[in-house]
């Protein structure tokens, strides 16, 4: 029997949507709203920080190549020394990507496949800038300016300072070319009222695009 509801027992992959967005544009508020529809979603930075907890491969590995002072004294990651020398040398910057970026695509995939949604969410800021947008058919990008996207991210954390919020934008895709890439645009400039009914307007047209998408797949 065809299932229209939210808890079709159908897979994903199925259709997953990849949401994108600079930093602070919005991307796990709005998350939440489609997860509060029922739709599952896996978020690249929280497997970003998984595969370097303790215990996992990347982590001995980053040890290695850096050196045992990268670790805290309780054998986690020193996040943040790691982040200044990447950020003084490109090359650096290549290795730890090249080591981390393809057991974060593993792990992806692993995750979207456990999917029980309709369609699934990938929720990344890297989407566009790696391979993980060959797991999406569709692209949604969440867009604020670029001073909306600095005044809530420095209110969101608080100890962050304008410089580095800045250095995070600059590293990131371009507004304007995220925005050539996207399927489907998401202004969050509004209020989080106004936003939650256009998610739920894109959640009505995903279900159908899952429905369309499921039928060609399966002939
Ligand atoms: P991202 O995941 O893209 O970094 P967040 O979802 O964490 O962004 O949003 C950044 C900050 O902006 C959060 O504190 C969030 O509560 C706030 N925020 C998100 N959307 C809106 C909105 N439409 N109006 C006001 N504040 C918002």
């Amino acid at each position: 029997m065809p299932s229209t509801s939210t808890t079709s027992q159908d897979k994903c992959p199925g259709l997953v949507v990849g949401l994108t967005g600079g930093i602070g544009s919005g991307k796990s508020t709005i998350a939440s709203h489609f997860e509060a529809l029922g739709i599952d979603m896996v978020d690249a930075d929280v497997l970003a920080r998984e595969v370097v907890e303790p215990g996992a491969p990347a982590l001995d590995a980053i040890a290695q190549h850096f050196g045992q002072d990268f670790l805290n004294p309780d054998g986690s990651l020193a996040r943040q020394r790691l982040r200044e020398a990447i950020f003084a040398d490109p090359a650096q910057k290549d290795w730890l990507e090249g080591q981390l970026h393809p057991l974060i695509a593993t792990l992806l995939e692993e995750r979207l496949a456990a999917c029980q949604s309709p369609y699934c969410l990938l929720v990344s800021p890297l989407l566009l800038e790696t391979s993980q947008r060959q797991l999406v058919q569709r692209i949604l990008v969440v867009d604020v300016s670029e001073s909306t996207q600095l005044e809530r991210t420095l209110r969101r954390d608080q100890e962050s300072d304008p410089e580095t919020i800045r250095a995070i934008m600059a590293a990131q895709i371009g507004r304007d070319s995220r925005l050539q890439q996207a399927d489907d645009i998401l202004d969050n400039e509004g209020p989080e009222e106004a936003i939650r009914q256009r998610v739920e307007a894109l959640h009505r047209d995903y279900l159908k695009l899952a429905e369309d998408y499921e039928a060609t797949e399966a002939s």
